[in-house]
């Protein structure tokens, strides 16, 4: 015991998206790499001709055709500590996140980008969520830099209003915390790159309000594209469970699955209504939720308790972190 990480403590389910950070399987080190010695990149993945349909709606839905996301592609990892059956996702958005991960290594290399669940190749049911099971939800690490300003492999620590984390590896051993920053410029053009892309439409960001501030304030700093900086404005929101952590994205149906019964919540923005009546398609209602067995809701106390001993930094952290929780936002909805 005492190995307990403080991924552990992010293992709140939460009432609408159940997505967290669960536990890990097994204690890793967080090294930092080396930035000259790049691993030699896989080529990505070949999609053509592949299709998938995303059948009904995330909380209550299955996959057919789904695609693995490379364990490894050019700028891009599976998170190597989570469970690669919960990596399948509809062609558009494996293809998506190809494409997003890729720009942010050709544009501003550095690291890849970890990627954390999609959903099981059929769909349906998968631990640690409610939503993700439609082959439409993928959750993502932030982009981070280490104690030298330089990239590191990121890891589930959740980041403060000024973009600081910490890394506390073992709770109970104050003497192995590694600082940690948010990499605000990665992160944004990992966004940018999947609002402006074509080939998945994002329905919504979710992330916490004081990170979803930064971000916006370094986009605008940097002169982002108008339309861009509106739609990120409108796809962004904080759910019940903060998202300090990672973001997690849900994306559209593609017109033809809406004709096989994908069905999406609201919002449906303009743009989105727009792009349907041009392929010919309406939006259909949300289909009642059928009764299920839902994924234990974990408090925040009992995760609390069962990660063990932790040195007085992590509790202070801990009590801190209930200033966003439930912070208000004036003039900025919760996510509905
Ligand atoms: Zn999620």
């Amino acid at each position: 015991m005492g190995a307990a990480r403080l991924a552990v403590l992010l293992w709140l389910g939460t009432a609408v998206l159940g997505c967290s950070v669960p536990p890990p399987k097994a204690q890793t080190a967080s090294p930092v790499l080396e930035p000259e010695t790049p691993p030699a990149a896989p080529p990505a993945l070949d999609l053509e001709g592949l299709e998938s349909t995303s059948l009904r709606n995330p909380n209550d839905g299955s996959l057919l055709g789904g695609v693995p996301l490379p364990l490894e592609a050019p700028g891009l990892r599976f998170n190597p500590g989570r469970d690669p059956a919960a990596r399948y996702g509809t062609v558009e958005v494996v293809r998506a996140l190809l494409e997003a991960s890729a720009r942010v290594e050709r544009e501003l290399g550095g690291l890849p980008i970890t990627i954390n669940d999609l959903s099981l190749e059929r769909g349906g049911p998968i631990p640690h969520h409610r939503s993700h099971q439609s082959g439409r939800d993928v959750d993502a690490l932030f982009y981070q830099l280490g104690p030298d300003g330089q990239p590191i492999e990121s890891v589930g620590a959740f980041f403060d209003p000024n973009g600081r984390g910490v890394d506390f590896r073992d709770l109970a051993d104050p003497t192995d915390d590694v600082a940690l920053t948010l990499d605000v410029p990665r992160n944004w053009l990992f966004l940018q790159a999947l609002i402006e892309g074509q080939t998945a439409q994002l329905q919504n960001i979710y992330v916490a309000e004081h990170l979803r501030t930064l971000l916006l304030e370094h986009a605008r700093a940097e002169d982002a594209p108008a339309s861009t900086i509106q739609r990120f404005e409108a796809l962004t929101c904080q759910p019940s469970y903060p998202h300090d952590d990672h973001f997690h994205f849900r994306f559209f149906c593609t017109p033809d699955d809406i004709a096989r019964d994908c069905r999406d919540s609201q919002p449906v923005y303009p743009w989105q209504r727009q792009r349907l009546a041009d392929a010919g398609v309406r939006p259909l209602p949300l289909e009642e939720k059928r009764e299920q067995a839902s994924s234990k809701i974990v408090t925040h106390a009992e995760a609390r308790q069962s990660a063990g001993a932790m040195d007085t930094e992590v509790e202070r952290w801990l009590d801190r972190r209930q200033e966003w929780i439930k912070k208000p936002h004036p003039g900025r909805p919760y996510c509905p």
